[in-house]
């Protein structure tokens, strides 16, 4: 399918659920506009018409970002997923390329500057790749150096002679060549915007399966907001569950015990090119107080109390499908029957 068919198809999919919540609630009489949906991050309506509008189109969104294993899936407009959206996914990225690097993982790769008494306080650009096997390879970057300085740092090279009667490792006796050098850590990711992105990934895929009905939780508010603001400090630490879900849980669930930390669960896969890392990310509920489950999370979890206690349902993610019209408030009865007696 191509870009053109896919935005039409997925705006098809999310204009039939608002209209659908639109037919069945209080805003039937009175919501005037043409068949459409909403920019679930900004919440400006486009119509038919505006989804090939020229300056601020519907776009089709990666949502986890492409670059760490995600599809295109939701529509967001373009102002939301290139000005806040890259921002906020290039520091994930770095981050998650940060780990793999510092921790040698295979396939990482770190961009740095080698440094020694040659290169008088200017840094000569190179690369060191981890590869598959582990081996450590490293690459000068001889485009991006000054060519007098890249030479007196290869110059610096000495030669040792070690003999092999005082040493009790053959492999490192006789001429060997050394390079001696220090090199700058990579730089690091800003970790607040980090765990920003991971939050408005988590959103976007309640979004993305629940349609409108979770656009609406006056609960989600708060996440919509520090999305939209990533420097502002609206939620103080949106706390990335640190615990390793089983692949059942994959998608979207809902903590229903206990009470503190009632909310919407949603676990995913980011893919680096040597790793994966399993996110869980609690976004609001449906009822009252739902919205405080940040403060929640630090009192109950950061607190020595462990996640074993914490019981995951997972019927959204089996039950509900964004295509099916008829389902589309089967979550309100849910949370009312069921969540809510919990
Ligand atoms: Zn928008």
């Amino acid at each position: 399918m191509n870009n053109r068919a896919k935005k039409e198809l997925l705006f098809k999919i999310y204009s039939e659920n608002f209209k659908y919540i639109k037919d069945n609630s209080s805003l039937k009489n009175n919501f005037e506009k043409d068949f459409g949906c909403y920019c679930p991050i900004c919440l400006i309506y486009f119509e038919k018409a505006d989804l090939f509008d020229k300056i601020n189109p519907l776009t089709i969104e990666h949502n986890p970002p492409q670059s760490l294993g995600g599809k295109g899936s939701v529509l967001t407009c373009k102002k939301c997923n290139s000005e806040a959206g890259h921002k906020i996914d290039n520091e994930i990225l770095n981050k998650l390329l940060e780990i793999d690097a510092v921790n040698f993982k295979p396939n990482a790769e770190i961009k740095t500057q080698f440094f020694n008494d040659s290169t008088e306080g200017k840094g000569v650009n190179a690369n060191i790749k981890i590869d598959k096997d582990r081996k450590i390879i490293i690459n000068i970057d001889s485009k991006n150096n000054n060519p007098k300085t890249q030479q007196n740092f290869l110059n610096s090279e000495v030669h040792e002679y070690k003999s092999p009667f005082f040493s009790d490792n053959l492999i490192d006796t006789g001429w060997t060549k050394k390079l001696k050098f220090t090199f700058k850590k990579p730089k690091k990711a800003n970790e607040r915007l980090a765990t920003i992105s991971l939050l408005k990934i988590a959103y976007l895929m309640a979004f993305e399966k629940l349609g409108h009905l979770y656009l609406f939780n006056k609960n989600a508010e708060i996440v919509r907001e520090q999305i939209k603001f990533p420097d502002k400090e609206i939620i103080k630490n949106p706390f990335w569950i640190n615990y390793k879900f089983p692949d059942n849980i994959l998608g979207v669930n809902i903590i229903t015990k206990p009470r503190e930390l009632r909310s919407i669960l949603v676990v995913y896969d980011l893919k680096t090119k040597s790793d994966t890392y399993r996110i869980a990310i609690c976004i609001p509920g449906f009822s009252e107080d739902d919205d405080k489950i940040y403060e929640n999370i630090n009192e109950k979890l950061c607190k020595g109390e462990s996640f074993e206690n914490v019981e995951v349902n997972n019927y959204i993610n089996s039950e509900y499908k964004i295509k099916n019209l008829e389902d589309t408030f089967l979550l309100v009865n849910f949370w009312e029957s069921f969540v809510e007696k919990q």
